[in-house]
């Protein structure tokens, strides 16, 4: 038996709730089998289901274990809506859960979030005549400042009706980041298109003082990175270029409200929301969640999709692997996604979403039947 691992299990609110026990139930049976590392799992509630509760967003206890004890933290969806049917909110006015998805990330400096943006086969996309050797590509996103960052406000006078946000952005997160990306394309295989490492900054720089901070760094950073090609695309461009040609690219760095807007475009392109898992990584820690919310309006209907909860699963072991420098987590990760690639593959069970193009004819299974067939692969 190789080294414990203690993850903070966060399911949160709505589906979250449903797709994070078929992530721990993977994680179980893979390591029930492999022998090569253990896994504590501490699941505490949190969110606005739990806020309705108890008044608070997650106890002391899951708090304090999560910042200071956990060695990774896998987190669902957050979001409640109240007896009134509106969205549950603390009085401050932010989502009642507020802290624990936007609160780690600023506490423990989670400052890369990385989408990757992968079309497996058997997944529909809407690109006309590409496939799953066309797209193949992660975002990485600067997570802790530019317009996300809280910096803001509003006047409300008759002749001061106005609102602003500040956007800045600074050569420490910069630097960051940048290195964060040419570090990941080092280890990646290149583009589809011609197996070139590619980097590409995506920004405003012709237009906006802190992108062309953000792509000085980027050029300054890349310097050292001789292996890697550096490239450029304006954001407004990059949304129609990845859509004529997604092969092209590699890995794609962008400030915070840019990588957000534009990995949801690449999401899109992959399956949609019940297939895209992402990390929010920093130095030391790192928070693993699917990218899409509690999705009230599927909730408690059994149908969704867990593969995004699975893949982030997955991304959490690799990550760990990498930081403790144990092959055990890489090759768990490893059987997790060769068992939901077969699975896609075979097209024969999956969940609504993906019921979609050649697969509409394809009677949608239940979460938990997803799951099952994916640990059936798995064992086989
Ligand atoms: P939140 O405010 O928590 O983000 P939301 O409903 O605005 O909630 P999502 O939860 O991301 O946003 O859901 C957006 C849409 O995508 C919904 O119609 C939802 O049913 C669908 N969806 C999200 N996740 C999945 C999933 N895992 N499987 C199937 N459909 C999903």
């Amino acid at each position: 038996m190789g080294r414990t691992y203690k993850i903070a299990v966060l399911p949160g609110d709505g589906i979250g709730r449903e797709v994070i026990p078929e992530a721990r139930r993977v994680m179980v049976e893979a390591f029930g089998t492999s022998e090569l590392i253990d896994l504590e799992f501490h699941e505490f509630e949190c969110g606005g289901e739990y806020f309705l509760k108890t008044g608070n967003e997650w106890s002391e206890e899951a708090e304090v274990f999560t910042k200071t004890e956990a060695d990774a933290i896998l987190l669902g969806g957050i979001g409640a809506k109240g007896p009134d049917g509106n969205t549950v909110r603390r009085p401050d006015g932010n989502l009642a859960g507020y802290s624990v998805v936007i609160g780690l990330r600023q506490e423990l400096d989670l400052y890369a979030n990385v989408r990757p943006v992968k079309l497996y086969e058997g997944v529909p996309t809407p690109l006309a005549g590409k496939g799953p050797s066309d797209i193949d590509m992660v975002i990485v996103r600067e997570n802790t400042e530019g317009l996300y960052y809280p910096a803001r406000g509003r006047f409300s006078e008759p002749d001061r009706n106005f609102a602003y946000d500040l956007r800045m952005i600074t050569a420490k997160a910069s630097e960051r980041i940048a290195r964060f990306a040419y570090d990941l394309a080092k280890d990646r295989n290149g583009a589809p298109v011609d197996k070139v490492k590619r980097v590409t900054c995506v920004d405003k720089s012709n237009l906006l003082a802190g992108c062309q901070l953000f792509r000085e760094i980027f050029d300054k950073i890349g310097e050292k990175y001789k292996g890697v090609t550096k490239d450029y695309a304006y954001v407004d461009a990059w949304t129609l270029l990845v859509v004529r040609k997604p092969e092209y690219y590699d890995v794609v760095v962008a400030p915070n409200a840019f990588g957000d807007i534009i990995s949801d475009l690449g999401g899109a392109l992959v399956g949609g929301l019940g297939m895209i898992p992402s990390g929010n990584i920093g130095d030391k820690h790192a928070v693993f969640e699917p990218v899409h919310g509690s999705a009230p309006d599927i909730a408690g209907t059994g149908q969704a999709n867990p593969i995004a909860a699975l893949l982030s699963t997955a991304m959490m072991l690799e990550w760990l692997g990498k930081k403790f420098e144990d092959k055990g987590p890489v090759k768990t990760a490893g059987r997790i996604r060769g068992a939901i690639e077969e699975v896609l593959r075979e097209g024969k069970i999956r969940t609504q979403d993906l019921c979609l193009g050649e697969w509409a004819g394809v009677k949608p299974s239940m979460t938990q039947q997803v799951t099952d067939e994916i640990i059936r692969k798995m064992k086989g």
